[in-house]
């Protein structure tokens, strides 16, 4: 094997399971339990941090996890953003998988894993583009994972609201346009053996595509201000903007950096063009530099090393005897459940299978379900979104949240 990590097909055939399934499955199978029926939903236990809200993401991988395999599954269509409890208390459950526990005892592990790394990634990129106020947020955290998963974090990036990623093949995946500048290797090259590392300004716009904005990076040797300046003599009107990546040892104060840069160059006829910064970037750093001035921002790490949500699975019924017995694990809420949203309030409602749908503890109005049947038998009946919708989802439900 070339690198360290498991095959698409190990991933289908259940071989990242944590060992304990395994065991599970020949025990029941040796007693004849593995075609007991169950109905297991996954709840969020914590939320990292100061987080309020999720952004419930890596449905579609499960789907395809659990294809052909004998289960039906309810979920919140992707894209859902969700408290981890209802308005009463109760764990709000995100996704039910029912059928033969035996059917999908050793994919648990790998369903968890997509959908923690999947939501943890979409809900820290939904909490970036917030802080940035609706301004530009680029995923440029491809350098900052295991390179196998790049188009996994750049796609849910975008899903939860960052308009553009910088690596080829998570672009390809989301079937838009890499985004990018350029790189310190490019503005070091050119220095060492032309003398003028603004040379390499010129040689960019020379030979890159039209398409291709033209972000000039000006941290590189001198001050950020004399280097904006300088790119934007050089190219005029063709400068879109230029790229701000102050070394840490260098940031004194980086809101005052922007508005000096902002400022200068508007003061020698620039206006037009826009800064973007990036380096060690969050949903904490942004506002100030949003406030200063910046059009745009690169985020790696914080998406890239996003804390994961921090889903669990559990048996919730069992049915025996033709009929469905609620039964739980201590800490957890027993017996199959549908959620109830009201859109008007934002508030969700999880009520038992059988009761009359609740109405809005708020308004008093109809609520609406949440659980869809994705999922009939192993074959996937609701269509796959594309991320487009699921991130329009996303954008529309946080503008009305608070971080
Ligand atoms: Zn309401």
């Amino acid at each position: 094997m070339r690198f360290i990590y498991a095959l698409p097909e190990e991933i289908a055939e259940g071989k990242t399971t944590d060992v304990y399934f395994e065991r599970t499955l020949k025990t029941l199978r040796e007693e004849g339990l593995d075609r007991v029926e169950v109905a297991a939903e996954v709840t969020v236990s914590a939320l990292p941090r100061d987080y309020k809200w999720f952004v419930f993401a890596g449905l579609a991988d499960v789907l395809r996890l659990l294809e052909g395999k004998g289960v039906d599954v309810y979920a919140a269509p992707e894209g859902t953003v969700l408290r981890p409890t209802d308005y009463h208390g109760v764990r709000v459950p995100v996704v039910v998988v029912e059928g033969p526990y035996g059917e999908f005892a050793i994919y648990e592990t790998a369903l968890l894993g997509f959908l923690a790394s999947a939501s943890g990634i979409a809900t820290k990129a939904a909490r970036v583009k917030k802080a940035a106020g609706g301004k530009l947020v680029l995923s440029f955290g491809a350098r900052r994972t295991h390179p196998a998963i790049a188009p996994f974090v750049d796609y849910y990036a975008y899903v939860g609201g960052c308009d553009g990623v910088s690596c080829v093949k998570g672009a390809e995946l989301l079937g838009i346009p890499p985004s990018g500048t350029m790189p310190h290797s490019l503005m070091v090259i050119f220095r060492a053996v032309r003398g003028d590392h603004t040379q390499a300004w010129l040689a960019f716009d020379k030979h890159v595509s039209k398409e291709v904005p033209r972000i000039a990076l000006a941290d590189t040797f001198w001050d950020e201000v004399e280097e904006s300046i300088r790119a934007a003599e050089l190219l005029g009107e063709r400068l879109w903007g230029v790229r701000l990546d102050t070394p840490g040892s260098r940031r004194g104060d980086m809101a005052a950096i922007i508005k000096e840069v902002k400022w200068k160059l508007r003061a020698a006829g620039y206006d037009h063009v826009k800064v973007i910064v990036s380096g060690g970037l969050d949903e904490y750093t942004i506002p100030s530099l949003a406030e200063a001035g910046a059009e745009g921002f690169g985020v790696g790490s914080a998406i890239a090393n996003a804390p994961f949500v921090d889903y669990a699975l559990d048996i919730v019924a069992v049915k025996v005897e033709g009929a469905w017995k609620p039964i739980a694990k201590r800490g957890k809420y027993s017996g199959r459940k549908q959620v109830h949203r009201c859109w008007d309030c934002f508030i969700d409602v999880v009520s038992l299978d059988g009761e009359p749908p609740p109405s809005c503890p708020k308004c008093g109005r109809a609520m609406q379900p949440l659980l869809v049947k994705h999922m009939e038998r192993g074959r996937i009946v609701r269509e796959l979104e594309p991320p487009q919708k699921l991130r329009e989802r996303v954008l529309a439900q946080v503008g009305r949240l608070e971080l």
